[in-house]
């Protein structure tokens, strides 16, 4: 019998990026191994190193390429810092968008000792990903954020049928899968079209879901509650910009944005592992990122590709991958100090490892 097989793309990223997607890479490698999982791994340039060698932060051919894989893992990109001019573009909105990934699926769950400010948390948050406020992907030509006079910008924010329904969808069915409650996250008291919409077209989607139980909470007194009773909410769906702010609070409950990973999913058996938080340059380089964020998309990855291409050596590898990663964060020694550690990017994944 052929030994089951998964071709991914590993792509650093910029900053930490090159120190916590191969320590990702690592684990996954490893917890694939013990399980007879072969995984072919192609590193992949990106970001500012991509634009020095090959002259542009997306080099040509690299969407097509990664389209003949079944998914990828993308480190954090710190488009920030790269120097204006050709070439110099956000490579990852483009690719959530190539790859129709309109899901972004963010969990945020409290570990013992990390410095959580509570220790029930267990939520996901799910997002829109390739509409609402953004202006760099949410108009196929030019920008969604436009300057009419030199006193005025206007800035435009898209939201569809058909990006909510779907998005509600993933978010449902993730409900159902887990505690079998979802909060739809809106301000339709302002915004009646665009997040009136929204709340329609999650609504319509629930009556597939009767044994999920649907609420509404306005947006901001969803970001007073998250710090009030999060252990109160189990699957959240929001568009694409409140989903981002909310993320990040999130992560400042359970330990900061080394705790925040993401998967982005669409309709397709094809996905991307990438962490919520960015390059983080004023750490890079020095040996102390928290891989956890990272580590843990690329465990989401392997779990849902398992998933949906029917390998179950892949859920194992990914339930292995979970073991390694739990018992690092209880050992103080191992762990990184953003989460009240003594230890380092190495430790941590010393201690996955040997845990897997
Ligand atoms: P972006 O807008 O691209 O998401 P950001 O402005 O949110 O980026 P980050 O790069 O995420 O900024 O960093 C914010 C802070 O969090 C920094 O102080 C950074 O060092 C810290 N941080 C982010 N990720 C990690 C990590 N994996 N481990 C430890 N600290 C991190």
């Amino acid at each position: 019998m052929n030994q089951p097989h998964l071709t991914l793309g590993a792509l650093n990223g910029d900053d930490i990026g090159h120190e916590i997607v191969p320590a990702s890479v690592q684990v996954a490698a490893a917890a694939a191994e013990k399980h007879g999982l072969r995984i072919e791994w192609k590193p992949m340039p990106i970001g500012r190193k991509a634009l020095d060698t090959h002259g542009s932060t997306l080099p040509a051919g690299t969407l097509e390429t990664l389209r003949t894989y079944d998914g990828f893992v993308l480190g954090p990109i710190g488009h920030r810092d790269y120097p204006k001019g050709p070439g110099a573009i956000n490579p990852h909105p483009i690719m959530r968008k190539q790859f129709n990934l309109y899901a972004n699926v963010r969990p945020t769950r409290s570990y013992p000792d990390i410095g959580c400010f509570r220790d029930d948390v267990d939520l996901v948050i799910v997002c829109e990903n390739n509409e609402g406020f953004q202006p760099d992907r949410n108009v196929v030509a030019g920008s969604g954020e436009f300057r009419p006079s030199e006193d005025m910008t206007i800035s435009v924010r898209v939201i569809t049928r058909l990006g909510s329904e779907r998005v509600a969808r993933v978010a449902l069915a993730l409900a159902r899968s887990r505690r079998k409650k979802l909060t739809v996250v809106h301000k339709n008291t302002v915004f009646k079209l665009g997040c009136g919409m929204f709340v329609e077209e999650c609504l319509k989607a629930a009556k597939d879901f009767p044994d999920v139980e649907v609420d509404e909470v306005i947006v901001d007194t969803m970001a007073m509650r998250l710090v009030r009773d999060p252990q109160n909410f189990d699957v959240v769906v929001t568009t694409n910009m409140f989903g981002d702010i909310l993320t990040d609070e999130a992560a400042g409950l359970v330990g900061g944005l080394g705790m925040a990973p993401g998967l982005c999913i669409g309709d397709g058996d094809f996905a991307m592992a990438q962490a919520t938080h960015g390059s983080a340059p004023d750490i890079a380089g020095q040996g102390i990122a928290n891989p956890y964020a990272m580590m843990e998309s690329t465990r989401m990855l392997l779990d849902w590709l398992g998933r949906r291409k029917s390998v179950p050596q892949a859920v194992a590898a990914a339930a292995s991958m979970e073991r390694g990663l739990t018992a690092a964060l209880g050992d103080a020694k191992a762990r990184t100090g953003d989460i009240r550690g003594k230890g380092t990017t190495v430790s941590f994944t010393a201690a996955v490892l040997a845990n897997l």
